[in-house]
């Protein structure tokens, strides 16, 4: 049986506290993918997601861009989110495209304000996360204060599959507790070396994959069924129970890394692709049709189009619309109405964002994220659907007052 490729597309946002790392993080996340074949900075004002001169100015991100990458057989589309209190609205339009969320913290501060609000946003649209625990190479930091300051100020079970190895200017790997190996980086964090368990680990690594078994247990009928039998779950049931655990949000897998060092990547693009949901995982998106009946799409090619303008820019390219193709297809040239403004829109140039670059393609399908060129009348938040089948998606929610705390 062939496998629908939707399953292998994974629409990805990165959510933080403005500084705990979601620009580097991204940065080597495009790094790792091949996407970009330098390693931008953020201090040195290089980075590829933050292109807008003014991002740069203020060293925070402003505007959201999606970029895709390629990862293990997998498209990630990666839709930037801003992570500063000003742009509580923009983060809500964003979380309304994604599948799936990476919350990046900081290992010394662990929970911060704006990453409560933020996480609150996303647990209101049900976005699955998986956390990150960056800066590890921080003085004071520290996984399982992090950890605990997310069981406490968060409330999901975390659910811990790594063992650090060394700590702040040593911290040099982490255990896998998956498949009970080291992973060690290299200076420069490009080469990353697979060994067995470290003897000194060992026992502490035995231990933390027994919590992480009983968590696991704790919150998934089959693993509990498997760990009563056994006495212990073996790595199959655990990756299967984590990645249902991350779906329904009763769980948050927790990984840990310095993006800055580079280390801890790609095992989180691993986690990415492993738990968290592709377009066909998640509910089928709703809307209203003239008459003021509700209708659902499914996330099928086939189906009437049905897609969602989320961001707007005007670049040197042009008007690039952003659009989240939820149901059917759009190819270049197609006339489409836009429910939203109640008129007609042609499709001009369909264009995948790689960092920099644009490639164009002929068509985008359901699951997709792509820009066009040529909207009019399109702005963040408008429908945009087959003319014989109009639908109007639900009004983007009211964003909650985000309450900036010095
Ligand atoms: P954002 O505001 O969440 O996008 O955070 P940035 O990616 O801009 O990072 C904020 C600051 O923290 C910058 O000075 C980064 O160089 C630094 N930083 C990011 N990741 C790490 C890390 O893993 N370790 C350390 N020590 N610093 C980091």
């Amino acid at each position: 049986m062939r496998t629908n490729p939707l399953a292998t597309v994974r629409n990805l946002g990165i959510l933080a506290h403005v500084d705990a790392g979601k620009t580097t993080v991204t940065e080597r996340i495009l790094y790792a993918t091949g996407t970009t074949h330098k390693r931008g900075e953020v201090h040195d004002g290089t980075t590829v997601t933050d292109f807008d001169p003014q991002e740069r100015d203020r060293g925070i991100t402003i505007f959201a861009a999606a970029v895709s990458c390629d990862w293990d057989g997998h498209r990630i589309n990666l839709i930037d989110t801003p992570g500063h209190v000003d742009f509580a609205d923009e983060v809500e339009r964003s979380l309304r495209v994604l599948d799936g969320a990476v919350a990046v913290f900081d290992a010394v501060a662990g929970v911060e304000p704006q990453s409560e609000s933020v996480w609150r946003q996303a647990d209101r649209h049900g976005v699955p996360r998986i956390a990150f625990v960056n800066k590890m190479d921080r003085a004071g930091a520290e996984l399982d204060a992090a950890v605990a300051s997310i069981r406490e100020r968060l409330h999901p079970a975390p659910l811990v599959v790594q063992l650090p190895i060394g700590a702040e200017d040593t911290f040099t790997g982490v255990v896998d507790l998956l498949r009970m190996r080291a992973l060690t980086w290299t200076d420069g964090g490009d080469a990353v070396a697979e060994a067995p368990l470290p003897d000194d680990l060992r026992e502490e690594a035995h231990r933390r994959r027994r919590l992480l078994e009983e968590a696991v247990a704790e919150l998934h009928p089959g693993a509990l069924e498997e760990f009563c039998e056994n006495g212990a779950l073996g790595a199959g049931t655990l990756a299967a129970a984590l990645r249902d655990l991350t779906r329904s949000g009763d769980g948050v897998v927790v990984l840990c890394g310095s993006a800055y060092r580079n280390r801890g990547v790609e095992p989180l693009l691993d986690a990415v692709t492993a738990y968290l949901p592709s377009p066909l995982d998640v509910p089928s998106v709703r809307g209203t049709r003239d008459d003021g009946t509700e209708q659902q799409r499914p996330a099928d090619p086939a189906a009437p189009l049905t897609a969602l303008a989320f961001k707007v820019n005007a670049t040197a390219t042009g008007r690039l619309t952003y659009l989240r193709v939820y149901s059917g297809t759009i190819e270049k040239g197609d006339t489409v109405w836009d429910a939203t403004a109640r008129r007609t829109e042609r499709i001009g140039r369909i264009l995948r964002v790689q960092a920099d670059r644009h490639a164009q393609l002929d068509r985008a399908v359901a699951g997709d994220i792509v820009a066009v060129v040529g909207l009019k009348s399109a702005r963040a938040g408008s429908t945009l659907c087959a003319p014989d089948a109009p639908l109007v998606l639900e009004p983007p929610g009211v964003a909650e007052p985000v309450v900036s705390v010095a």
